[in-house]
């Protein structure tokens, strides 16, 4: 569903990705795992179009991804580290704002933003702004937004650094439900060895631009690849 074929990435002449090569099934949910540094932002931003690898593609359901094509044409979800939301509009005019982009009438994005709030347990925040909300709430609504598109893809950068640890913990098991519910195929990037382990269907190890490890979490921790792999997983905490 989502290829990644042979993608290189240098910065200044510094090479930060070397023959990446990833293949995703439909509604999987891979975590991009490795030290802070070794290129998991980069590569997700190469998938999401924001970024051009120097060399290699990235194909998701059939079509290639073109660096600076019309999202609205790719489909593809994102919510960044911050989750950072429009400070100036309400939670319902965040959640609501792709589906505007495109156009829909404005009966029917109401009923989809309401349909997508109670599946987030966020039904009754409709008119809070973003400082009238609590973190996790915050972190709901930009979840919201992006899945009100029902995008094929989904790209989370760290998406739970900015959390506490209890609400990290519940934000965990609500983005895998609401993940699996929705069959959408996500890429996860986090630098969290145990996050990685519980939340995933597979795992990349990534160390200094280079794919270490692709395999399932138990794979990854009972047969590490090689002795960075053993050492990343075995180290955390
Ligand atoms: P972190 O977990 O700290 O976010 P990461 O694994 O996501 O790290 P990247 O952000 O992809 O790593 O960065 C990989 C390398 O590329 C780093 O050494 C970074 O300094 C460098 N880099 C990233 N973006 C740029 C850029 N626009 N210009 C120059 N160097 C960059």
């Amino acid at each position: 569903y989502v290829q990644v074929v042979n993608i290189d990435k240098s910065f200044q002449g510094r090479q930060v990705l070397k023959g990446i090569e990833l293949e995703i099934e439909k509604g999987e949910f891979v975590t991009l795992l490795g030290p802070s540094g070794c290129g998991k932002t980069t590569l997700l931003r190469i998938v999401a179009g924001l970024e051009r690898g120097d060399g290699g593609k990235v194909i998701v359901n059939g079509r290639e991804i073109i660096e600076g094509q019309n999202k609205k044409e790719q489909n593809i979800g994102m919510v960044f580290q911050s989750y950072a939301l429009f400070p100036n509009m309400t939670a319902f005019e965040n959640i609501a704002f792709g589906l505007k982009i495109k156009k829909i009438p404005t009966q029917d994005i109401r009923k989809q933003v309401e349909e997508i709030m109670d599946i987030l347990s966020i039904s009754g925040k409709e008119n809070n702004y973003p400082h009238q909300m609590s973190g996790g709430q915050q972190q709901r609504v930009a979840l919201a937004r992006a899945l009100v598109v029902k995008p094929d893809l989904l790209l989370l950068d760290e998406p739970l650094s900015a959390v506490d640890a209890k609400v990290r913990e519940s934000a965990r098991i609500l983005i895998r439900d609401v993940q699996k519910k929705m069959g959408i195929t996500t890429i996860f990037v986090t630098h969290d060895q145990l996050e990685a382990l519980v939340m995933s269907d597979r795992i990349v190890v990534i160390n200094a631009g280079e794919v270490m490890q692709y395999g399932t979490p138990e794979e990854i921790y009972r047969r590490p690849a090689n002795k960075f792999v053993a050492q990343f997983i075995g180290t955390y905490n």
